[in-house]
């Protein structure tokens, strides 16, 4: 297991470095990057994605491209712009329901970005994501109103918080509904098709238990799927781009195009978007790039220690096996 910390381009999620550990198998390298603030119980699936990948357990794939998003953050008009043109993508993700800013704001940034994929060609989506930020109210009328500035959207993501709110708001919206943070634990999937409360299903494969964990889920829940990273390195962006490669349709651009948030990485040739898709492939690493994005021993200490509390989880589940 190496552990690697890196810097984050700028502040996401309230972290401003990401800390992975990489393990190797029989069939390379796999990813193993639970937030820091995550108990063994939620971290223990993660370790499977990243044994999963390790074990080189992955089912076959479909095709041989992931078509994926830009994000465009909560930015003015002008930056928004720049972020789709330089990005190439066809499909744009959009923050909205920042705190502090209006809808006026968010209209305006959705305006930009419908101009700037037009500038591409024809046939640009744009979703956008309130990270559950909204009260059903809020939601149902900017909405509305989102929907006419961008000129149709795909769809909301997670407006908000609640599963059983994510259900009111779809009840009253055109605009088809995904469920992203209430889908966290391989339960919540099947909760979010009892209540009717999504049209899409963002599926990240650390959370969830692994590539085929999550075919499974696809499977079972029958909704499309979108899939979506957990801030990882190249190592761990393969695992999902594993999943999206197998999924039998993949009618939506996936998120996975989210190296670029980092300011390193370790693979030799990132897993970054050309032409707006990702490639199928397991990433080669760079020995020296692993070397000099290598933790320090205390952070190295740390992990070590948390892979001993995961698997004592295990332990303990294993025990309790009637
Ligand atoms: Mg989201």
């Amino acid at each position: 297991m190496r552990i690697v910390s890196i810097p984050m381009r700028t502040r996401f999620r309230g972290i401003t470095v990401r800390e992975a550990a990489l393990i190797e198998g029989p069939a390379g390298w796999g990813e193993w990057s639970p937030f820091l603030e995550y108990s063994p119980e939620v971290a223990e699936p993660w370790l499977r994605c990243a044994e999963e990948a390790a074990a080189g357990d992955w089912p076959a794939p479909v095709r041989d491209r992931v078509p994926v998003n830009v994000t465009v953050p909560a930015v003015g008009p002008e930056r928004a712009h720049e972020i789709v043109l330089a990005g190439g993508c066809r499909t744009a993700k959009v923050k909205v329901a920042e705190p502090g800013q209006s809808l006026a704001d968010e209209i305006a940034r959705l305006e930009a970005v419908r101009d700037a994929l037009d500038v591409l060609g024809p046939g640009g989506r744009i979703r956008v994501d309130a990270n559950g930020g909204w009260s059903v109210d809020d939601a149902v009328a900017a909405i509305g109103l989102l929907d006419r500035a961008a000129g149709g959207l795909e769809y909301v993501e997670q407006p908000v918080a609640t599963v059983e709110d994510l259900a009111r708001v779809r009840r009253r919206v055109r605009v088809p509904v995904a469920a992203d943070e209430s889908i966290r634990r391989a339960e919540d999937p099947y909760r979010v098709r009892e209540l009717e409360a999504a049209d899409i299903a963002v599926l990240k494969v650390q959370p969830l238990g692994g590539v085929r964990a999550c075919l499974e889920i696809a499977e079972r829940i029958g909704l499309p799927v979108v899939v979506s990273s957990a801030l990882e390195t190249s190592v761990g962006i393969a695992a999902g781009v594993a999943l999206a490669a197998a999924l039998p349709k993949l009618p939506y651009a996936c998120g996975l195009a989210t190296v670029q948030l980092l300011t390193a990485d370790v693979a030799v040739e990132p897993l970054l978007p050309v032409d707006g898709a990702l490639p199928v492939v397991r990433p080669v690493l760079s020995d020296a790039r692993l070397e000099a994005l290598a933790a320090g021993p205390e952070r190295v200490a740390h992990w070590d220690a948390r892979l001993a509390e995961v698997r004592a989880v295990r332990t303990v589940r294993k025990d309790q096996r009637p």
